[in-house]
């Protein structure tokens, strides 16, 4: 682990009334900086448990299985997220194994994949030219990306980038591809498992910035025992500062308080407090009620700032039958879906098949009854991998478009967001100060979640004391 060191707040005058709504990663940073110097905090959070998008699925699997439905690896730059994991004794494993071959599935076809690194296009079963068949996914990277790359600037910082890049914040990655003259099968491959660019319109900022952090990335880790661990180490600091079954559904400012009102085991609460925190997602937040209203920048971030569509859909098997085919159970597909084998490291028979789909694959199936999903997932996994038919059984799906209180996986930037709806994302409106993955450069991550709770505690921290 990196030497990175988050330092604890230092309390200005007398404690401060905080409180937070939402009691996900960013929510739960907030709270336990604030509380570890002495403000007086209390959380929010309308489910009956923390964490939100951190959640491990121990049910319905057999012999302790266990996954994730949100978050599931971190990338090791991700110093933040590596620091709170750390401090509160949490152990790190490979997310990917190292043993055995990838399956990358293009046209129907299964191709083995021994090293990601050195695969080139002359692999897939797609037209390319014999100059384009020499290269391998990261040259393409290189190639279209490079020159754009040499201006990148601070990617980490909300207002980013360089005046110079702001223009392709104009453009679909699909549309900056092409206008680099890239073929459609290359741009095919660009977004190879993981997004459809010809469908999904994603910011070619939005794009370049992942990139810029992936560029300083060597390795992805994940939780060894589950993710869900991170979030229960800060609420077991927190306890009975943490409200569950409380969902807010209005706040009001007053020149002196903030008022937010709540509905819990059927009825209308109202808590008052010097400031908020609110982690809410903006997917939620645009349904509620904030009075008085909120600066035109801020409310057009609320309102319009686009979210990802992100499905998976589970399988125990009883046998891992894959193994001795030569595969480890981790694939890619070509149209937005990646496997994952994630109980690779629990020794044993059994294990779980993770099929995850992203972007449009994911609202189409998202848009299925729960028997057509599996059906769907179980045909479309058997031809990647085939056998599941011999060894399922059985499969659920998780979609989170449905979840009530994320309505979306996180934050995806569209063309115009990153450069006029991120910016405006974190400035706090009055007493009421804003966190969570989408108010930070490091959105759709743990990482932003974490950050985004850290600077929204220290500003409060931070404002002249109300009465010392
Ligand atoms: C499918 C998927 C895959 C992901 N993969 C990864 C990954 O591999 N690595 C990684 O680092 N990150 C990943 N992420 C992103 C990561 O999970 C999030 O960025 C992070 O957990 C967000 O934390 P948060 O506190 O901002 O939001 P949340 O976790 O959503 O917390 C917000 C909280 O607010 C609560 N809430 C909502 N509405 C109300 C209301 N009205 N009243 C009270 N409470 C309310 C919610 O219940 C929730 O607990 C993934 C996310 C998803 C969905």
């Amino acid at each position: 682990m990196s030497d990175f060191t988050i330092k604890p707040l230092i309390r200005k005058g007398k404690p401060k009334q905080v409180l937070i709504l939402g009691a996900g990663i960013a929510g739960l940073t907030a709270a336990y900086e604030l509380d570890r110097v002495g403000h007086h905090v209390t959380v929010l959070e309308a489910r009956r448990r923390s964490g939100g998008r951190i959640k491990t699925l121990r049910e319905p699997f057999a012999d302790g299985l266990y996954v994730e439905s949100g978050a599931a690896r971190i990338p090791n730059n991700h110093h933040w997220t590596l620091h709170y994991i750390k401090h509160f004794g949490l152990q790190i494993s490979p997310f990917y194994p190292h043993e055995r071959d990838f399956i990358h599935y293009c046209q129907g076809k299964a191709i083995r994949i021994e090293d990601e690194k050195k695969v080139t296009l002359a692999q897939y079963p797609l037209d390319f030219t014999p100059e384009e068949k020499a290269m391998t996914l990261k040259d393409i990277w290189q190639k279209v990306f490079s020159p754009l790359l040499m201006e990148i600037g601070d990617a980490s910082l909300l207002d980013w980038p360089p005046e110079p890049l702001r223009k392709y914040d104009q453009m679909t990655v699909g549309e900056f591809l092409s206008s680099q003259g890239i073929s459609p099968n290359v741009a095919k491959m660009f977004g190879f498992g993981h997004m459809d660019f010809s469908k999904d319109r994603v910011s070619t900022l939005e794009m370049l910035r992942l990139l810029a952090f992936g560029l300083k990335e060597n390795q992805k880790v994940k939780i060894v025992g589950g993710f869900e661990q991170l979030p229960n180490a800060f609420a077991e600091h927190l306890k009975d500062k943490i409200c569950y079954g409380a969902q807010v559904f209005r706040v009001l400012q007053e020149p002196f308080s903030v008022n937010v009102f709540y509905h819990q085991g059927g009825l209308e609460q109202k808590i008052s407090s010097d400031y908020v925190i609110c982690t809410i997602p903006f997917s939620v937040l645009r349904k509620m009620k904030i009075a008085p209203g909120l600066s035109k920048a801020k409310n057009r971030a609320i309102q319009e700032m686009s979210y990802m569509s992100a499905s998976r859909v589970f399988f125990q098997v009883r046998k891992r039958y894959w193994l001795e085919q030569g595969f480890n159970g981790f694939g890619l597909a070509d149209y937005p879906t990646e496997l994952w084998h994630s109980t690779f490291d629990i020794p044993q028979q059994r294990g779980i098949l993770v099929y995850y789909l992203k972007g449009e694959s994911s609202r189409r199936i998202t848009a299925m009854t729960e028997s057509e999903r599996i059906n769907d997932a179980q045909k479309q996994l058997n031809s990647m991998l085939p056998g599941l038919t011999d060894y399922n059984e059985g499969g659920f799906s998780f979609c989170w478009d449905e979840d009530e209180y994320t309505q979306g996986a996180h934050s995806f930037l569209n063309p115009g967001e990153v450069t006029q709806l991120l910016p405006h994302s974190a400035n706090p409106e009055g007493r009421i100060h804003f966190a969570g993955e989408h108010t930070s450069a490091w959105h759709g991550w743990i990482q932003g979640g974490i950050e985004s709770g850290y600077r929204a505690a220290k500003e409060i921290n931070d404002l002249t004391p109300i009465s010392s």
